[in-house]
């Protein structure tokens, strides 16, 4: 069985341990079978993200339905993480509610 890699820091060093696959690097044990039901959502650069994360926007980034562009930089606060090809819901200040990528921004 392949084990997976080190969803903390990306490594490929893994081992299984009573169940549980450590990571020798940063320490890390995790269950491998909670890993495949929930897909972690990562940033443009690989970090993890979560519910209530802030972010920032890595790309200047059309809006649909609007003619403003959401500039690169842009502060993100609060964001919630959701299915789908847009996976993140937030709330940004002259824009509204609306949903990004998560690879077109970085965790601040
Ligand atoms: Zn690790």
């Amino acid at each position: 069985m392949e084990l997976p890699n080190c969803p903390n820091c990306g490594c490929e060093y893994t081992y299984e341990d009573a169940g549980m696959v450590v990571c020798p690097e940063c320490a890390n044990e995790w269950n491998p079978a909670d890993q495949q039901q929930e897909e972690m959502v990562r940033d443009a650069v690989g970090n993890i993200l979560q519910d209530g994360d802030a972010v920032t926007v890595i790309k200047d980034l059309k809006v649909k339905g609007s003619s403003n562009t959401l500039k690169i930089g842009t502060k993100v606060k609060s964001i919630r993480l959701v299915d789908g090809d847009h996976n993140i819901d937030c709330k940004i200040d002259g824009f509204g509610a609306m949903q990004l990528k998560s690879e077109f921004v970085k965790k601040a």
